[in-house]
């Protein structure tokens, strides 16, 4: 009898055994989306695998919820109704979209205008955003028409009196909010909270140029590789990260065109109406959460090393690799990530 027992007992140790082993695969679960113009892609570790589908499944719907009220492309999100509405009056805006929009004009406010989220008619005028791109500049005059305008991120303004009602007002009729350089980051942000919520310890999210880990993969970390600016296939740096941390890449590659031997890029400067060229060809910053990430990367993008780098230092726990249009880099101390592209 006492045999019997162990045997039944040795059975069901082995099923359930070989039921765990079927169920937590040794490789990431990996699911791909076309989202907020880009490829995105999220794997789980460890995780029977209907689980993370189902956590994955909710996770793609909270960012595709985020991009149909950020948009500025999509006529009818929140964003877009704001841009159309009328200047100088209050109107209605979810307590959703004034937390990204506050986090943007702050940034917007420690890099000295550089990074500006009230340039979305210069965006307009450039037109990276449209199918097909474009493949020549805007008129010169046009460009100069907004520069004339003086329409900036101070055009608008968020009452702040109920924490419920929130009310915007753009004051400039040449002013249109433009979330691209931050909103991809609240959406990873909400992605990563979504799978938390349904248990999902260990993810890596990959947005185009904005990556979140969520704890490891399989108790080692997470192998990236920042992509070298100037060559698709190739790697610059390697990074293992693991635990809370965001990774996000601004780079003068990720659209442009070449017209009369010029490279015209999606990152504006607002201070010249053009393509930001301050020296960096990809900057990558790192950062405890994605909205920083982003917002950041694009903001030194615009200022520069120096400028960048002093930026930087306002936001503790927050470091970032510099690539100079010579192809040499700099990378603050507390960067992790490992150069490979030679010298
Ligand atoms: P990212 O790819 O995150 O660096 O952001 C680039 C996007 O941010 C562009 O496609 C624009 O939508 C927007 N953008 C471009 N230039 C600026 C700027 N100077 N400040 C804020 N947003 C910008
Ligand atoms: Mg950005």
């Amino acid at each position: 009898m006492r045999g019997r027992i162990g045997l039944v007992l040795t059975l069901a140790l082995l099923l359930v055994a070989g039921w765990w082993w079927q169920e937590r695969p040794l490789r990431p679960s990996v699911t791909t989306r076309l989202l907020m113009g880009t490829l995105v892609e999220i794997s789980t570790w460890g995780m029977p695998e209907a689980l993370s589908m189902r956590a994955v499944a909710l996770a793609f719907d909270e960012m595709t919820r985020v991009e149909e009220r950020m948009s500025r492309m999509r006529p009818e999100s929140e964003l877009a109704r704001i841009n159309r509405g009328q200047r100088g009056q209050w109107q209605p805006i979810s307590a959703e979209l004034a937390l990204v929009v506050d986090r943007g004009l702050a940034m917007g406010r420690l890099a000295s205008g550089a990074f500006d989220i009230g340039l979305g008619s210069l965006s307009d005028l450039w037109g990276f955003s449209l199918e097909p791109p474009p493949t020549r500049p805007p008129p010169a005059d046009r460009i100069a028409g907004w520069l004339a305008q003086r329409a900036r991120q101070n055009d608008a303004g968020i009452e702040r009196s109920g924490e419920s009602e929130k009310k915007i007002r753009l004051d400039n009729a040449g002013v249109g909010l433009d979330l691209g350089g931050i909103a991809k980051g609240y959406a990873v942000e909400r992605a990563v909270e979504m799978l938390r919520r349904e248990g999902v310890q260990d993810a890596l999210i990959n947005a185009g140029g904005d990556m979140r880990i969520l704890g490891s993969k399989g108790g080692k970390p997470w192998h990236v590789g920042l992509r070298d600016p100037r060559d698709p296939q190739g790697v610059a740096a390697i990074l293992d990260l693991a635990g809370e941390v965001a990774l996000s890449t601004s780079g003068d590659y990720e659209r442009f065109f070449m017209a009369d031997g010029i490279r015209h890029h999606h990152i504006l400067d607002p201070k010249t109406g053009q393509s930001a060229r301050a020296g960096l060809i990809s900057v990558s910053v790192q950062a405890p959460d994605s909205m920083t990430a982003d917002g950041l990367s694009t903001a030194l993008f615009v200022l520069g090393e120096q400028a960048g780098l002093a930026m930087l230092r306002h936001f503790p726990g927050c470091e970032a690799l510099l690539i100079r249009e010579d192809g040499s880099h700099f990378q603050t101390t507390g960067f992790i990530g490992r150069w490979v592209k030679g010298p």
